[in-house]
């Protein structure tokens, strides 16, 4: 973008951003494309990582993606106490394959008003790793942090 170019767009629209002039002005067409290719290779990681499994971390199974991770009342990640004292920290995802329930659905002693829970288990090793809510359609898994690692 030339000077002329930038003195035209300010007459037109007085709230066209000075920073975004001086970004135009100041950076050469070999400068650009550099930055582009910064972001794309960005954006490749970011999709990588989205893809990639956390595993159980006592057995290795697959037990969900990246890219399942949601938040639940405006959080991914909550803190919560159950009636026995145990502090858990779980992390919220809308799929969990590697896991499958066990018992019965209750509303008894919920972390989440209005849904329903059932324990969930590591489908190889078994391990208690979280539980699933259901409130009608909506289903989420809450597993407990300590127990999902990043596969290798
Ligand atoms: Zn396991």
């Amino acid at each position: 973008m030339n000077l002329v170019k930038c003195l035209e767009l300010i007459n037109f629209n007085p709230h066209y951003s000075l920073i975004k002039l001086k970004n135009n002005l100041f950076k050469t067409a070999d400068q650009k494309r550099a930055i582009s290719k910064i972001k794309t290779s960005e954006k490749i990681k970011t999709d990588d990582l989205d893809k990639k499994w956390l595993v159980c971390s006592i057995c290795n199974n697959r037990i969900t993606k990246n890219i399942n991770k949601i938040e639940i009342n405006s959080s991914h990640e909550h803190t919560f106490t159950n009636p026995h004292g145990i502090l858990y920290i779980i992390r919220c995802f809308n799929g969990a394959p590697g896991c499958y329930t066990i018992g019965f659905s209750t509303n008894d002693f919920t972390w989440f008003p209005g849904y329903s829970w059932e324990v969930s288990i590591c489908s190889n090793c078994k391990v208690h790793n979280g539980w699933k809510y259901t409130k009608g359609a909506s289903v989420f898994y809450g597993i407990i942090k300590e127990l999902l690692v990043q596969e290798k």
